[in-house]
């Protein structure tokens, strides 16, 4: 008798190296499925939206290349799984597994209404949840043990597909993308591989295109999280460079596995009883952070980079949640709302994890005491402004030390470039050094209040 299997897409939106799709292909006919869930399109800023559906098309082009199509269809997991599995006759259910709160109770509820075995497997990461423990068999709440623990798990091999049947039954159909299709996989790995020597020097300038710009295509799993870890694994100082900042991505993952309620507490529980800032003014700051108008150029330089392009480069990343956490006394937690909203590659553990970090709240943290200051960090990582000018460009006019603070230019510079403080570009909405010694006073006041209980 014939045999069909379900491999039910999700984050893994590819054929190659898929042990989901790989194992699916092992029945006769191996129907594909992604199921829309509409409260996730919707969350999902412009950037994510428009990354997702042309990764539906593409794993949809790579059936039709084997004559079938990707089936889609639009609602509740727990009703559409079944019923599909019901109406195909399949035997079993394959899918790759997700770490987030949300997911793991999807999966689970549809597990249970499923008349057939769904399996589980991870398609998504190098390293499974569970596989990377210390030698008292726990998650590490360090990186660089859990690194080296990492590097000794053995990167399984391909998982290949076999030569199943797909059928050409596309059911309702995904939205039409609205943006412009993102670079394809095969482009992206070799844009990686070209820039992996240089990685080490330049990944940390956001003037310099020196990243290898896989971050979307990973968190939506265009491409292998552990095919870039075979391939790039001993290729030299810049590639293991790459290939670390993956074993980063674990790390988050396998924490927010352990702890699912990652963006909504303080993994180091003490923080939690910080006194953020509330109320109106809060609220303006929040706001002048979001639309890139703080009066700190790089700030706002990294600010609408994300708006104009749903990505922002890792450094600038990392000052922009700083200063609303450390500056501007921001809980954290609106800033990671907005950052994932926005960001094409927002993703709740890698989002959350960083965030928890930049606020010194997280197991493995930047010290709460250990501040950016972000005129400092622009002018070491953009010495000649290109960055700034690119995304500040009404600050273009003034040379390579005063665009980095324009508050500190002369008057008559400042009028040479066109420039009047306060019409054609914003004051400082703080002051760096002012804030700091708040934030280093509300921070200790948690951690005393912490320590009295
Ligand atoms: C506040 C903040 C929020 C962030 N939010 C996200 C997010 O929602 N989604 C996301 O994928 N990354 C996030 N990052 C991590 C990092 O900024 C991006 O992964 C990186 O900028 C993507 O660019 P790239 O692919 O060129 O990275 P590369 O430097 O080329 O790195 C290669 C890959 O390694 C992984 N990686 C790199 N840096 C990190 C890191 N710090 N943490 C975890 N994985 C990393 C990414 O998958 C990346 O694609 C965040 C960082 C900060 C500081």
């Amino acid at each position: 008798m014939s045999t069909t299997s379900i491999a039910w897409f999700r984050r893994d939106l590819r054929l190659f190296d898929n042990p989901a799709w790989a194992a699916a292909t092992t029945a006769d006919t191996a129907l594909a499925l992604y199921v829309i869930e509409p409260a996730l399109l919707d969350s999902a800023g412009p950037f994510r939206r428009n990354a997702l559906l042309h990764g539906i098309r593409r794993l949809d082009e790579q059936l039709r290349a084997l004559g079938g199509r990707l089936r889609v269809e639009v609602g509740d997991p727990a009703e559409i799984v079944p019923a599909v599995a019901d109406e195909s006759g399949a035997s079993s259910v394959h899918l790759n597994g997700d770490v987030t709160r949300w997911a793991q109770r999807r999966d689970d509820a549809v597990e249970q209404v499923l008349r057939v075995p769904m399996h589980r497997y991870w398609g998504t990461l190098v390293q499974p949840p569970g596989s990377v423990l210390t030698k008292a068999g726990t998650l590490s709440r360090v990186f660089t043990p859990f690194h080296n623990a990492w590097r000794e798990v053995p990167v399984e091999p391909e998982a290949i597909a076999a030569a199943a049947s797909v059928p050409d039954l596309p059911g309702a159909g995904a939205p039409a993308p609205e943006g412009p299709p993102p670079p394809t996989a095969d482009a992206l790995l070799d844009m990686a591989t070209e820039r992996a020597a240089a990685y080490p020097d330049a990944r940390d300038l956001p003037g310099v295109a020196g990243t290898t710009e896989l971050s979307t295509a990973l968190r939506f799993g265009l491409v292998s999280a552990r095919g870039i870890a075979r391939a790039l694994t001993g290729e030299g100082v810049g590639a293991d460079a790459i290939v670390r900042q993956l074993a980063w991505r674990d790390w988050y993952a396998h924490t927010t596995h352990a702890h699912p309620d990652i963006d909504r507490v303080a993994l180091r529980p003490e923080y939690d009883a910080i006194e953020w800032e509330r109320g109106p003014d809060a609220d303006r700051a929040f706001d002048a952070w979001r639309e890139g108008r703080t009066g700190y150029p790089i700030v706002d330089a990294g600010m609408r980079q994300l708006a104009a392009t749903g990505w922002m480069h890792n450094r600038v990343r990392m000052i922009t949640a700083s200063f609303l956490v450390k500056d501007l006394l921001v809980d954290w937690r609106r800033g990671e709302r907005w950052f994932r909203h926005l960001l094409s590659d927002g993703d709740v553990p890698q989002n959350a994890g960083n965030w928890q970090w930049v606020a010194g709240t997280g197991p493995d943290a930047a010290p709460y005491f250990r501040i950016f200051n972000p005129t400092t960090q622009s002018r070491r990582f953009d010495p000649d402004g290109t960055y700034l000018r690119q995304w500040v460009p009404e600050l273009a006019g003034l040379d390579d030390r005063g665009i980095h603070e324009p508050a500190a230019v002369a008057p008559l510079d400042l009028a040479a470039a066109g420039i009047t403080l306060g019409q054609d570009y914003p004051f400082p909405i703080v002051d760096h050094t002012t804030a700091r010694e708040e934030t280093l006073a509300v921070y200790k006041r948690a951690l005393e209040s912490a320590r009295d209980e």
